[in-house]
């Protein structure tokens, strides 16, 4: 008996890589989120244009209106 069985990997590997920011419960913590200016907690991330056609995760203080980048989206692919 002979059956050619056809290899395919095991897991087929994701076509994209998640999204970080605006993910539903999606959230990527560096470091603590902490408001530069007031020290508030209160921190949410928005996808901002940088103006050279590239959207970047910017954190964004509730309280007081301070932005600054997420600079740590960028390690994909590392230890986490
Ligand atoms: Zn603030």
């Amino acid at each position: 008996m002979s059956h050619a069985i056809a290899v395919r990997p095991a897991a087929p590997a994701p076509a994209h890589p998640p999204r970080p920011g605006v993910a539903a419960g999606f959230r990527v913590i560096c470091h603590e989120p902490v408001c530069p200016d007031c020290r508030s907690l209160d921190i949410t991330a928005e996808d901002v244009e940088t103006g050279d056609g590239i959207t970047e995760t910017a954190l964004i203080c509730r309280s007081c209106g301070t932005a600054w980048p997420m600079a740590c989206v960028a390690d994909w692919g590392g230890p986490r």
